[in-house]
C-alpha cells in the first residue's frame, strides 16, 4: 500500500514537473502557438520568455519570418520598432545601430505616411538627414519631376494640392471666380481668396505697402500660350523651372496670385520690405508663400517671394509654423493614402 502511494506520488511529480513549462507560459499569458514555438527552443532560451513576459512576445514568436536561429538579435532589437519590420531586417543581416536610430526617427517623425514604410527603408540611406529623405519620399519627389502624374484630387476644395505630379484637367474652369477691383490689382480670382486678399491689402496698405495683384487665375490654354511662349526662349529644363506646364499651373485653381508692388519688377519683389512682411502675416490671412526659398528641389520651382496661395487660415498658419512646403503638408495631413 505504502509502496503504491509513493509510485503514484512519483507519478504525480512527473506529470507536474512536465506540465511546468507549459502551464507557466500560459499563466503568464503566452497563446497556444507561441508555447509550442517556446517549447521548441533550447532550454536556455525557454527562460527568457518565462523570466519575462511582454504582450507582444507571442507576436514576435508565432511572425510567420520567425526564425529561432535569430532570436538572440530579435531580442536585441525587440521594441525599437514594429516585430514584422525588425524581424524582416534582422533576417535579411540589414539591422544595425545606424539603421535602427534612423528607422526610430522615421517612426516618430510628426510627417510618418504609413501607405510610404517601405519606401522610407529603401530610401533611407540616400539622403543626407532622416527629415531630407522623408521629404522626398512624402512629395514624391525622390522620382523625377512628371513622373507618374495624377488626376487632383477635386474633393478637397481649397486644399486641392496642384503640382510636378498632381494635375487639373484641361476643361477645369472655377465656377465663383470674381473680377478684382483695380484698387487691387487685376484679373480674376475665386471669392474666398479674393475676400482674404482684400484684407491682407488693406492692412498692408496701412503700413505701407500696396501689394496688389499682378497675376492670377489663368485659364489652361492661356497657360499653354504662356509656357509655348517662354520655350521660344529657354530650354525646356529652364522653363520647367518657372513655368508650369499647362494642366500643372496652380493659376488655373483661381486661388492663387502673383502680386507685386507698383512700379517695380516683380522678379525683384523678394527684396523689397513689402515681401519680408508678406511672408511674415500671409497666413493670418488664409495664404502661403507657395514655393519658398531653399525648397527649390520639393515644389520644383524657383524662390517666388510673389507667388501666394489661398489654403484658409488655419492650414497656412499651421504650414507656417511648421516651416514646410504645401506639397509635404497635403501628402501627410490632407491626402488619402490607401
Ligand atoms: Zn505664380
Amino acid at each position: 500500500m505504502k509502496r503504491i502511494l509513493i509510485v503514484l506520488l512519483l507519478l504525480g511529480l512527473c506529470a507536474c514537473q512536465k506540465e511546468t513549462l507549459e502551464d507557466r507560459l500560459r499563466i503568464l499569458g503566452y497563446t497556444e502557438e507561441a508555447i509550442q514555438v517556446i517549447s521548441s527552443l533550447p532550454e536556455a532560451d525557454q527562460e527568457r520568455f518565462t523570466e519575462t513576459y511582454d504582450e507582444h512576445y507571442s507576436e514576435l514568436l508565432t511572425s510567420p519570418e520567425f526564425d529561432k536561429d535569430h532570436l538572440e538579435d530579435y531580442l536585441r532589437y525587440y521594441g525599437m520598432l514594429p516585430n514584422d519590420k525588425m524581424i524582416e531586417m534582422v533576417n535579411q543581416g540589414v539591422l544595425n545601430e545606424n539603421t535602427l536610430s534612423r528607422m526610430k526617427e522615421v517612426y516618430e517623425s510628426d510627417y510618418y505616411i504609413p501607405a510610404y514604410e517601405e519606401l522610407y527603408l529603401e530610401y533611407l540611406d540616400r539622403y543626407p538627414s532622416v527629415r531630407q529623405m522623408m521629404e522626398a519620399v512624402n512629395t514624391g519627389t525622390y522620382r523625377p519631376f512628371f513622373t507618374d502624374i495624377k488626376e487632383t484630387d477635386m474633393s478637397k476644395g481649397y486644399l486641392i494640392l496642384v503640382n510636378k505630379y498632381y494635375t487639373l484637367s484641361a476643361d477645369y474652369e472655377p465656377d465663383d471666380l470674381v473680377q478684382v477691383e483695380s484698387a487691387y490689382g487685376k484679373g480674376q480670382l475665386r471669392e474666398a481668396a479674393y475676400e482674404a486678399f482684400k484684407q491682407l491689402h488693406d492692412d498692408a496698405y496701412e503700413l505701407g505697402y500696396n501689394i496688389r495683384v499682378v497675376s492670377p487665375y489663368r485659364s489652361y490654354s492661356y497657360q499653354v500660350a504662356v509656357y509655348d511662349k517662354y520655350l521660344q526662349k529657354d530650354p525646356v529644363e529652364v522653363v520647367d523651372s518657372y513655368s508650369a506646364r499647362p494642366g500643372l499651373s496652380e493659376h488655373q485653381t483661381g486661388l492663387c496670385a502673383d502680386v507685386s508692388i507698383p512700379g517695380i519688377y516683380i522678379d525683384d519683389f523678394g527684396e523689397y520690405e513689402a515681401s519680408d512682411w508678406l511672408s511674415e502675416n500671409a497666413h493670418r490671412y488664409g495664404f502661403i508663400i507657395r514655393f519658398p526659398k531653399n525648397k527649390e528641389d520639393v515644389t520644383g520651382y524657383i524662390w517666388e517671394a510673389w507667388h501666394i496661395r489661398y489654403v484658409g487660415e488655419e492650414v497656412a498658419t499651421d504650414i507656417y509654423e511648421r516651416g514646410i512646403t504645401f506639397d509635404e503638408y497635403y501628402a501627410c495631413f490632407i491626402e488619402d493614402h490607401e
